[in-house]
């Protein structure tokens, strides 16, 4: 047997010639197999391949029976084997025959053989196969012999990957998910549907040389990369935010812990002096690390295996020589990005034009990169388990985020039909894009204003194309959610100003910072609550720290300076806010004076009625505003007790009900009385059906997402409001659960497109 340092280089060597052979691939790996069994002086090399159905077949094999090969299956956990296989376990017994997991295969005649060494051939953590080596003595295989025949077998599976032996010899790629056509389910963050190519944010090294021309050499590079992953990593700590890109310090305590892990660079380093280059060792090291991790239903250990998987492909990085992001490559013009989670400021950084869609493993509708999905209107889907091991880089997707799907290498069927569905959209698109001049007016000539919520700078470019009348809510707090600190005064007057100026005169309401609850600032320490939507947040939080509120209404107040500034708060619940709110504005105005500069030429203050506590004093409130603005979201919320975040009480109840459409009528009644304007900016104005039921009781200006204005100026150029009013208002003290269903059979006998 192997015991000399030289053995395994001299198996390597010959392993890369057999590589290069212009031969068949059967023939090749029957060539490894006497490669191998000679090298090891073993009586028997067997390699098993794992099939689609998850069957391990016999491949090849020096040794045993001939006629066993293509002839010899395991079930995956079957035989010592199969074990092997389940386990992505190194096995090594002096005595195969006495372990209770062996299973005799009559046509192999392996009873001859009592030693048994087998390990898995793994690539990204999942068994692609096993490689076996037998002797007849009983003996122990040696810790070096277990470290050869381990890199040998990451040497094979390289080959049977890079090679396409999947094609010509083995499908073993939908075991790993890697080859088969995926449909997978995951979370919508952003709606909208995109084909494209995948693209890894953070790009995978992939290792082609892997057999070393000199160990020394590999060693100092190994030792070089590992000083400069320590380097970064340190510097992602002592960034002055706690917060960079994504990354809590959390997970960058756990990259330290693992870049500083001398057993985990020991392990690498004896790969090293096996033969393989230092890239190749750190995916040797990987690919077993991996294989353990995943086998562990622990979801703190699987988190784990991210951050260690994210560590070693930044190592992999470094050795490459390509530290960037793929922003900073060339991009695809169809790019579909992958990331484990990422910032906001990623995002940007990438070129729009060739974006198609992003894709995170984690993620969620509130993080910050969501938000910037949305205003950039880039399809978004995350909370897909493992995605990142699912697929491969230039893999084509399919993302719906309408209805949280992700197809990886769809079908060919799948792909005409999202297709198909694409031209529709465009066609769709094409027709509202002609209507972005026309007025929204019903057919009985009411005039609805439609208007557009927006939050980022980016949100401005879609004013002009949607057609809107103007920005009916500006979320000033988006500017803060994305930021890694408070951004300054000045920092915060730009935006507004560059928000006006892109407006061009159109109506724009700044709504002041609606922070708390679910809209997280991450550099602002906030004590933890049992009922955050309940809690301390939007302009409770603002009255009672006002010294942020007055920052901004000095911002708002400087940058419409001479024009016409509309302001309005959230969450109000009872009058003296309102009127307490007021009076800081009226001190900015105050000071300002005193300072020279030029206040707006007129200022509109109004309130959010989300909290139902408002609906009941619109009168005493009049005299404070100039408009009020329904949150229908939160209002929505409130008045059911239904947590608008929770996915399990997604679409319980409708903003179609009766007794909802009553209490916004009630709302447009009292309104009407006391001559506030009124509007709703809730996501139901954007939903055609919905925003016909507003109309029908009386709402007659409504403001929703930039992509909503052309299916609902369409919706609203063929209704005739007083009809739909004649049958709605009628039954708004029906005890049913929605009247959605009579709304939808009135746009249907109507021609009312929906
Ligand atoms: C709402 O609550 O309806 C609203 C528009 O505000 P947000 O969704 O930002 O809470
Ligand atoms: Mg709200």
């Amino acid at each position: 047997m192997v015991s000399s340092v030289a053995g395994p280089r001299v198996l390597l060597r010959r392993l890369r010639e057999v590589m290069a052979e212009p031969e068949s691939a059967q023939k090749r790996l029957e060539k490894v197999s006497v490669a191998i069994a000679s090298n090891m002086v073993a009586e028997v090399c067997s390699v098993y391949l794992m099939r689609p159905d998850n069957i391990l077949e016999l491949f090849a094999s020096e040794g045993l029976n001939p006629a066993a090969v293509h002839n010899t299956f395991l079930g995956t956990g079957e035989g010592l084997v199969g074990l092997i296989a389940a386990e992505a376990e190194t096995l090594s017994l002096s005595d195969a025959q006495a372990h209770p997991a062996f299973a005799y295969r009559p046509e192999t005649g392996e009873d001859a053989f009592n030693a048994f060494l087998g390990v898995p051939i793994l690539r990204l953590g999942h068994t692609l196969g096993v490689l076996v080596v037998q002797n007849r003595t009983r003996r122990t295989y040696s810790e070096e012999e277990v470290e050869v025949l381990q890199t040998t077998a990451m040497v094979l599976a390289e080959m049977i990957v890079a090679e396409d032996m999947a094609a010509s010899v083995v499908a073993h790629e939908p075991r790993l998910g890697l080859g088969a056509s995926l449909q997978l389910k995951a979370t919508s963050f952003a709606r909208g549907i995109a084909l494209g190519v995948a693209v890894f944010h953070e790009p995978r090294v992939n290792v082609v040389k892997l057999i070393a021309d000199n160990a020394s050499v590999e060693q100092r590079r190994l030792d070089v990369a590992i000083a400069s992953l320590r380097q970064a990593v340190e510097e992602m700590m002592h960034k002055p935010d706690v917060v960079r890109g994504g990354e809590p310090r959390d997970i960058l305590e756990v990259y330290r812990m693992y870049a500083y892990d001398r057993g985990w660079v020991q392990k690498i380093e004896e790969a090293i002096s096996t033969g393989l280059t230092a890239e190749a060792a750190v995916e040797r090291v990987q690919n077993e690390t991996l294989a353990r991790l995943l086998r562990q239903s622990d979801p703190y250990v699987r988190d784990r295996l991210h951050d260690f998987d994210d560590l070693t492909n930044r190592l992999l990085r470094i050795l490459a020589g390509r530290s960037a992001t793929a922003s900073a490559e060339d991009l695809p013009d169809n790019a579909v990005i992958f990331a484990r989670n990422m910032g906001p400021a990623d995002l940007l950084d990438y070129d729009r034009d060739r974006l198609r869609a992003l894709i995170l493993e984690e993620g969620g509708a509130t993080s910050h990169v969501a938000i910037v999905a949305r205003a950039l209107e880039i399809p978004m889907v995350g909370r897909v388990d493992n995605i990142l091991q699912l697929v491969d880089a230039g893999d084509p997707v399919i993302v719906d985020g309408d209805m949280g799907e992700l197809y990886v290498r769809p079908s060919l069927e799948i792909s005409e039909s999202y297709t198909e569905k694409l031209k529709f959209i465009e066609l769709r698109e094409a027709q509202y894009a002609k209507l972005r001049l026309t007025k929204a007016i019903t057919k009985d000539g009411c005039d609805i204003k439609l208007y557009m919520n927006a939050g980022l700078p980016v949100d401005i470019d879609h004013l002009d194309a949607s057609g809107a009348d103007g920005i009916g809510l500006f979320r000033t707090e988006f500017q803060f959610m994305i930021a890694s600190r408070f951004p300054r005064l000045d920092e915060q007057t730009a935006v507004y100003r560059s928000v006006l100026e892109a407006a061009n005169g159109q109506r724009v309401v700044f709504r002041s910072l609606d922070i708390g609850g679910d809209k997280v600032i991450p550099y602002m320490r906030q004590a933890e609550e049992e009922n955050p939507a309940l809690g301390w947040r939007a302009i409770r939080m603002s009255l009672d720290r006002p010294a942020l509120l007055r920052s901004q209404i000095r911002a708002l107040l400087r940058a419409s300076g001479g024009g016409e500034l509309n302001l309005m708060f959230p969450m109000v619940s009872e009058v003296d806010e309102v009127i307490r709110a007021r009076a800081l504005v009226d001190k900015e105005i105050s000071f300002l004076t005193r300072h020279n500069y030029t206040i707006p030429s007129s200022i509109n203050i109004g309130v959010m009625l989300e909290v139902p506590s408002l609906i009941w004093h619109i009168p005493a409130l009049a005299p404070y505003v100039d408009f009020i603005s329904v949150g229908s979201n939160d209002l929505l919320q409130f008045m059911f007790a239904s947590d608008r975040a929770s996915p399990r009480l997604t679409g319980r109840f409708d903003s179609l009900s009766p007794a909802f459409l009553k209490i916004l009528r009630q709302i447009v009644v009292e309104c009407n009385a006391h001559d506030i304007p009124l509007s709703l900016c809730g996501e139901m104005a954007g939903v055609p059906v919905e925003a016909m039921a507003l109309i029908a009781i009386g709402f007659r200006s409504i403001s929703m997402s930039a992509s909503s204005i052309g299916p609902v100026k369409e919706m609203v150029l063929s209704l005739d409001a007083s009809a739909l009013e004649a049958e709605i208002l009628p039954r708004l003290d029906e005890p049913v659960k929605s009247l959605r269903p009579a709304i939808e059979a009135f746009a249907l006998g109507n021609d009312i497109p929906f």
